[in-house]
Formats: structure tokens, sequence, C-alpha cells
């Protein structure tokens, strides 16, 4: 559809994946669009202080390489270029969860990239960078967002830029992509507004990672590995990912206290104390790149936007800034990249009203819930452990009981494990596993138990 322009300028604040992507389903609605990033941005496909999370495995699910194609059409074979390892679905990563060492491997018929959060990264870069009417100006920290003296509407932010200069740049929109979200709470509480209300998730999570260079001996029967503890008395797992460059990511972790050491000699005890050993043994004789990184994740947050009253005109808040989950299940920049295509589309379809940026963000934050509720629902699976802190689900018992059992009929049956597999990916929304003819399969398996 042609896109009708509905602003002369948006700032995006935050050049992560959240911002890159609503940058991207921008261009073509304002004559402007101007990112503020307060890192400096590598030209390579290297790490920056502002995202330190990037120095660990990011896997990129299929919706959300498809959400990425949708806003930047061809970025996938860009990705590919840069060294992008393909991965086919059900065949290449070697799943090992109690009761299945390993997780029957079948082609669910579909692939996925393996590559760095970087490397993604620029490559999404290059896109926006690509764009006539996108700026991307670095070493600009936001320091407020500024609004009209009623509050109700924004009008610009304010920034620091390289020189240490205070500036101000005029807005229609600003999309505050910034991670924490801290500016909006802040421009919230300047004008007296009410907090969102937030469900958290407190999960203690510890992740440590090495990258090792792929030894010419390593198994031809996976690219890649997944590793789950038994839960609830064993928190442990680790995830293993191929890289562009012939590397491999190891990304180990456990909760509540029981998290990896940050020195080598203790990454390599705690990978071998993992529930199965392939880890440990495809990395212990191989070439380690790098030191260990190591990174603490309290609790996933979610903001609860769509409850409030009112919200400043000409705002948006995205990402992590409305939802952050826990990073085990590999949603976050998928969501942020499905995110972006919800404004695009919704972008599309104000255009021809008379105050087309008027209803956008609450019209955004009703919309996507719908997007946001299975990717959190996956995380609620954290209160198996008995440390995790939050509202634990009334039916939690028994969705426990239902997934276990879901498992064993995916392991069984190609078709429900490809149905597995799309939901995790977010292609399928979790009712998908409501379908009356599954839940009786699912039922029958549970009453045997
Ligand atoms: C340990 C870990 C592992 C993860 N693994 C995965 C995974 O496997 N798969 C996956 O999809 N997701 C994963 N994620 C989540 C993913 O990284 C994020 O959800 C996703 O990148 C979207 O983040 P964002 O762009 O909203 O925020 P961020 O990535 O935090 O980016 C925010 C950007 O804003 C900039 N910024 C902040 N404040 C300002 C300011 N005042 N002025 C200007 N710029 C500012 C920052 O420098 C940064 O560039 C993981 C997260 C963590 C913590």
């Amino acid at each position: 559809m042609a896109s009708t322009l509905i602003g002369k300028q948006a700032v995006v604040i935050g050049a992560g994946m959240a911002g890159l992507t609503a940058a991207g389903a921008l261009a073509d609605c304002f004559d402007q669009v101007v990112v503020l990033e307060r890192d400096t941005l590598p030209s390579e496909a290297t790490y920056r202080a502002g995202t330190p999370q990037a120095r660990h495995v990011h896997a990129l699910l299929l919706s959300g390489q498809r959400a990425l194609s949708e806003l930047f059409p061809g970025i996938e074979q860009d990705l590919a270029r840069a060294g992008a390892v393909p991965l086919r679905a059900g065949l290449d990563v070697r799943i090992e969860r109690p009761g299945y060492d390993p997780f029957p491997q079948r082609d669910l018929g579909w692939f996925s990239y393996a590559v760095s959060r970087p490397t993604i990264e620029r490559a999404v870069r290059e896109r926006v960078e690509g764009r006539a009417n996108t700026t991307l100006r670095q070493r600009c920290r936001v320091q407020e967002v500024l609004a009209s003296p009623n509050g109700e509407a924004v009008t610009g932010v304010r920034y620091e830029n390289g020189n240490g200069a205070s500036e101000t740049i005029a807005a229609d929109f600003v999309v505050d992509a910034s991670g924490r979200g801290a500016l909006t709470l802040a421009l919230l509480q300047s004008i007296g507004r009410p907090m969102p209300e937030e469900t958290t998730i407190g999960i203690d999570l510890g992740y440590a990672t090495c990258v090792f260079a792929i030894p010419d001996d390593a198994s031809n029967d996976w690219k890649g590995i997944m590793t789950f503890g038994q839960a609830p008395q064993n928190s442990r797992g680790g995830l293993m990912l191929p890289l562009e460059g012939n590397r491999w990511m190891a990304t180990i972790g456990g909760r509540h206290g029981d998290v990896p050491p940050g020195d080598a000699e203790g990454y390599l005890n705690y990978a071998r104390a993992l529930r199965t050993p392939t880890i440990y043994n495809a990395i212990s004789h191989a070439k380690r790149l790098d030191g260990v990184a190591r990174y603490g994740f309290r609790e996933s947050v979610r903001r609860h936007f769509e409850r409030l009253d009112s919200f400043p005109r000409g705002l948006l808040p995205i990402g992590d800034a409305i939802c952050r989950f826990n990073p085990v299940y590999g949603q976050g920049m998928s969501v942020a990249a499905l995110e972006a295509c919800l404004l695009k589309r919704l972008l599309e379809r104000v255009g021809g009203d008379s105050n087309p940026i008027a209803g956008l963000a609450p019209t955004f934050f009703a919309e996507v819930q719908a997007l946001i509720e299975t990717p959190w629902s996956v995380a609620t699976l954290d209160f198996v452990f008995p440390d995790t802190r939050g509202q634990r689900p009334a039916d939690f018992e028994i969705t426990l009981k239902f997934g276990i059992a879901l498992t064993r009929l995916a392991a069984e049956d190609p078709a429900v494990h490809k149905l597995t597999a799309e939901v995790q990916n977010l292609l399928k929304p979790r009712s998908a596993y409501r379908d009356p003819v599954l839940v009786q399969r699912v039922l029958a398996i549970m009453a045997e138990a």
C-alpha cells in the first residue's frame, strides 16, 4: 500500500534493534527520520557499550527474520553474505531436555539464520542508513523528551552531542527505543501523569558466554546444541550456536544464585556440570577466541501502557521499553521487529486521518497486546522454579502438565512438533494449542500419567 506523509520529522531514541526497525517503519511516512544513539557506532560488526547483551547468543526466530524482510526486503541475503549460518528448523540444533536426549531431530521445513547480534544490527543499520530521508546521529545521548506546556503532546527531545553540548531537535513523533524506557517514564512523571502498571517475573538469571573456533573434528550431527536442566531442581542450561566466521558462541547460565563464574576455568567447570556433556565435550578442546562475558538479568518486565487513560500525543515507547522478556526464549529482537511491522501498518492505516498522530500510541498499545501475549505467556513458564518472583498464574500447574504432555506428543508426531516450533518461533499464537482435537490428544496423554 502506498504510504501518506503524516508528519515532518520523527525522532527515534536508540539505534538498537527496536530503534532501527522502527526507523525503517517510519521512513515512508515522515519527511525526515532522525535516529539518536548515545554510542559510537562501529563500522565493523563489533560489540559496543550500549548493548552489552550483544556478547551473548542472540537467536533470531523465524518470525523475526520474516519481519526484518518485510521492513527491509532482501536483508536475508545481506545476512547470508555476512556469513550467517542457515539452520534447518528441527534438524540442525540438537535439543536436549529431560527424557529426550536428544529430542527427535527432523526437518520441519524452514531454515533460519544463526549470526552474531552485532552482524544482525549492522545489516539492519546499513539498510536504515541507506534511506535517503533517514539520518543516524551517533554519540547523541537523549536527556529528555520535550512536551508542550500542558503536557498534551511531545515537541521534540533534548540531547547531549559528542562534544558535550546540549542541543534540541523538534519532532512530531518520538519513538523511545532506548531499551529501559526511562525517558518515557521521566516525561510522564514530569507532566504529572500516572506511571504504567508493571507485571514482573523475577528470575535472577546469570549468563556467561565464550566464543570458540569450530574445530575441524566437530560433530556432523548438529550445528548447535540446546541443553535444559531438570526443572525445578536444576536451572542450569546452555545454548551453543554457530556464528559467521566458523565460530561457536556458547552461552551457559542458571538462576537464583546458581550462576556461572567469570573466569575461563570456572566457565568450563560450570559447562561440565550441565545435565548433559554435549556442550562441554564440544568446547573443552576448542580454541577460545576471547574472554568470558557475563550478564545478569533480574526480571522480565511488561509495562501496561494500554491501561493508561491518556498518553502524550506523538510519543511511542517500543521494544524492550514496553516489554523485556527472559532472554532464554530468544524473543526480544523478533518481537521488536514485529512491533515495527505493526507500527508500519498503523501508519499506513491512519495516513488519511485529519490528525493521524493523535490516536497512534493508544491504538498501538491496544494492538500490540496480541503480539506480546504469546511470548509473555512463554515467560510465565519460569514459575516452574520455586524462587521465581511474581504473580504465579492460577492455572500454572495444569499449564505445566499440559506442556509436558504436549512435548511428548510433539516427540511422537512430526505435525505436532512442527506446530510447537511454529509457536516457539512466534509464527502462530499459543492459542493454537486450544485446537479441540489436539486438546483431546494431550488430555489422553495426561490421563496416562
Ligand atoms: C543477555 C541477553 C540475551 C538476549 N538474547 C536474545 C536472543 O537470543 N534473541 C532475541 O531475539 N533477543 C535476545 N535478547 C533481547 C534483545 O537483545 C532485545 O530485546 C532487543 O535487542 C530489543 O532491544 P531494544 O532495541 O528495545 O533495546 P536495546 O537493545 O537495549 O537498545 C537500546 C539502544 O538505545 C540506546 N540508548 C539508550 N539510552 C539512550 C539515550 N538516552 N540516548 C540515546 N541512545 C540511547 C542504547 O545505546 C542502545 O543502542 C537478549 C537480551 C539479553 C539481555
